[in-house]
């Protein structure tokens, strides 16, 4: 039985769940915002765990080429002191596949292959229960039915209002992008500062992140603990400003870590929200959600690789599964609730100490994962 099947958003889990229905065969409609996969700069590097992101991949027929796009050295972790001390060094061993990086715009390059995205789809409506089916309305004014229609649109789903009520709300924890390019040759002082992969300095209530992409382009977060209107008396869309007044966030820092922010060039404000932990709802038939849609939380490793394995999971259920439509997500909506609420508590508590007042509680959370 071919179902009417329309997946909303083309992040990581759109795309599994549309790459794996593909694999099988199975037909879908997947409907993107966006005017086409270069609209929007590409964003940073993802790890992807074994058993989470890479199960996923595999279940697409994709882990091999996965393998040869992936970098298993940006495993690599550095945690320096404030000082610039180095206070812990994880290079990873030759043979490590646990979480290597991809660049994101590779991994989605990779789950894209032969599907054909409806770009430029912008959804502003999903309205359950009509007599065709599912209807899904978009800003261009086009409506079409489904039987079955999954939100992967992101943080601020246009498809969660079909289902639940929750919106995101603010952590406390605000995060600036900025990037470096061609670190190697402009800047190789702070190429080795970082290493092959992420380097990590906690302060008092703030934290920078270095992590290495492809083509030695790096990505630098400054985080810090700050109201949503922190830059109230700052222009956002100037970097000059936007950079001393991070310079003046983190003074007293060591001169080669404040160079990450130093040499930075465009600034991206990211204030980080969450969903509330264990979002739930009460089924509807003919829609469901995914991803970030489903359980933003902290991002800490775990979101595009859950948003992937459900992606999969419930692909490969509704093309093999003994169960019918309804039956076959209401399966797949028990075992996502339970296992994203497990890691919503997980990250939670991990933004917790890694930006908190106490830096030593940061470390803590890597000694109990890594390696001494
Ligand atoms: C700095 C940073 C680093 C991270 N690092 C990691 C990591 O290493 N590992 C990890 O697992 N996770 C990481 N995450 C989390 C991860 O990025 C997200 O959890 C993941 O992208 C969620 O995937 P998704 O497919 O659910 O949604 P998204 O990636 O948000 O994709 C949603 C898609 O829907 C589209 N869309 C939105 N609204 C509409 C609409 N109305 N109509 C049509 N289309 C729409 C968007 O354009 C987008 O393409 C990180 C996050 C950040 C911010």
């Amino acid at each position: 039985m071919r179902h009417r099947i329309a997946v909303v958003g083309s992040g990581p889990g759109g795309l599994t769940l549309a790459r794996v229905l593909h694999h099988h065969g199975h037909p879908v409609t997947v409907l993107e915002r966006d005017a086409g996969p270069d609209a929007r700069p590409r964003g940073g590097t993802l790890d992807l765990q074994e058993g989470l992101g890479q199960r996923a991949l595999e279940k697409a027929g994709l882990l091999a080429e996965f393998e040869a796009l992936s970098r298993p050295e940006g495993q690599a972790m550095r945690i320096l002191a404030t000082d610039g001390t180095v206070l812990r060094d994880w290079p990873p061993r030759p043979d490590d596949r646990a979480n290597p990086e991809i660049d994101r715009g590779h991994l989605r390059d990779l789950l894209l292959g032969p599907l054909d995205v409806q770009w430029g789809r912008a959804v502003t409506r999903v309205v359950p229960g009509t007599e065709d089916g599912v209807l899904v309305h978009s800003a261009d004014g086009r409506q079409e039915a489904f039987d079955l229609v999954v939100g992967a649109d992101g943080a601020w789903s246009r498809t969660r209002p079909a289902v639940s009520p929750a919106t995101p709300h603010y952590t406390g924890v605000t995060a600036v992008e900025t990037s470096l390019d061609d670190i190697d040759l402009r800047h190789p002082g702070l190429a080795r500062l970082i290493g092959e992969g992420s380097l990590a300095v906690y302060g008092v209530n703030r934290s920078l992140v270095a992590q290495r992409n492809s083509g030695g382009h790096v990505k630098v977060y400054a985080q810090f603990r700050a109201p949503l209107d922190w830059h109230a008396h700052l222009d956002l869309t100037d970097d000059a400003c936007v950079r001393s007044s991070l310079l003046a966030l983190f003074d007293g820092w060591a001169a080669p870590v404040l160079d990450l922010v130093r040499r930075g060039t465009t600034f991206v404000h990211r204030p980080l929200h969450v969903l509330p932990e264990h979002h739930t709802w009460t089924h509807v038939p003919g829609v469901t959600l995914l991803g970030d849609a489903a359980h933003l939380m902290p991002p800490l490793g775990a979101g595009a690789n859950l948003a992937m394995l459900e992606g999969a999971e419930l692909a490969e259920a509704i093309a093999n599964g003994p169960l019918d439509l309804d039956e076959t997500v209401r399966a797949f909506e028990e075992r996502m609730w339970a296992r994203a609420g497990r890691w919503a508590e997980i990250t939670a508590a991990g933004l917790e100490r890694l930006v908190s007042p106490d830096p030593a509680r940061a470390l803590a959370v890597f000694d109990q994962v890594q390696p001494s």
